[in-house]
């Protein structure tokens, strides 16, 4: 297949390699970075798009990718299929979907989960919406750059999917962390905390997998000096469209919007968004009651 790539940051560069490693041609553009090896390198997002059966997207935002459809849908051949792999707001997903479908392209809205870590091993998640013809012509790139794809539904429903779960795993990490604080000041090892809350009720990802907990658990972030893993501030990124999205449709988040809060202050006030989110603990650790 023919690929137009726009967006080689962290990562894109790794997606479009795997790509490239599994024999497609790959043609790419990005502001900023550079094209990794074997992806030809083109001067526009426009002459990248140009002549491709897919284009992928992977930028910051909702407002960038608006920006790039607008300059590439028009460029685009005509059955061609937008693939944005971005996390955006759901609104942006659904108009660039409806300015691909008056122009005859297929659009998808593909967010993914797995990090930095999944996408240069080709192991990443996609939360996928959009038309099944579309689906069906990525289906065999969603193979190469990860795991598992899941049909979600009509267009934006990828990008709720991935909101709705990132505002729980926002929501677990934290009251994950605060249970750890509180155990310490209970005088509970975090080994005993671990052992029994892996293995009954309170039990999530975030401390089964994750833990917050250095030295406890599986290897984490919290092993490695809090180094991410996924930044507190990519945390935020998604907890504030989570809340876009609620206010948007009129659903009642308390607890989307405390975690909303909490991360803002950490990552913003504290100046803490380089540091994995997942180091809310040595944060709740320092904190009492009233601070
Ligand atoms: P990044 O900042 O490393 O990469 C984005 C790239 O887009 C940059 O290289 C930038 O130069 C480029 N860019 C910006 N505007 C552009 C334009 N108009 N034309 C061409 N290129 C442009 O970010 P990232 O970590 O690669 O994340 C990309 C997306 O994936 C984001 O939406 C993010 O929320 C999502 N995501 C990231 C992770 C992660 O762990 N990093 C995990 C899941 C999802």
């Amino acid at each position: 297949m023919k690929i137009g790539f726009i967006g080689l940051g962290n990562m894109g560069a790794p997606m479009a390699a795997n790509l490239v490693a599994a024999g497609h041609s790959v043609t790419g553009f990005d502001l900023a970075a550079p094209c990794p090896d074997g992806v030809a390198a083109a001067e526009s997002a426009v002459s990248a798009a140009a002549d491709a059966d897919v284009v992928i997207t992977m930028l910051p935002n909702g407002a960038i990718l608006r920006a790039v459809a607008k300059e590439v849908v028009p460029a685009m051949t005509e059955g061609a299929v937008l693939l944005d792999c971005s996390t955006v707001d759901v609104e942006s997903a659904r108009a660039v979907a409806a300015q691909a479908k008056d122009t005859g392209l297929g659009f998808l809205d593909a967010p993914v989960s797995g990090g930095t870590g999944g996408a240069t091993a080709g192991t990443l998640t996609f939360m996928v919406g959009g038309h099944e013809d579309a689906f069906a012509k990525a289906a065999p790139l969603f193979e190469i750059m990860g795991q598992k794809a899941v049909h979600c539904g009509a267009a934006g429903n990828g990008q709720a999917a991935k909101i709705c779960n990132n505002m729980i795993l926002g929501v677990t990490m934290i009251a994950t962390c605060e249970a750890f604080a509180l155990a310490d000041k209970l005088g509970l090892s975090r080994e005993a905390m671990f052992d029994v809350v892996s293995t009954s009720s309170g039990y999530s990802w975030s401390m089964n997998a994750y833990c917050p907990a250095p030295g406890v658990g599986p290897q984490s972030p919290a092993d490695n000096d809090y180094q991410p893993g996924f930044a507190a501030g990519l945390m935020l990124k998604d907890l504030r469209l989570s809340q876009q999205a609620a206010e948007a449709v009129d659903a009642d988040t308390p607890m989307g919007a405390r975690a909303t809060a909490l991360y803002t202050e950490f990552a913003e006030t504290e100046g803490q968004a380089e540091m994995d989110f997942s180091a809310m603990l040595p944060r709740f650790e320092k904190r009492g009651r009233e601070n």
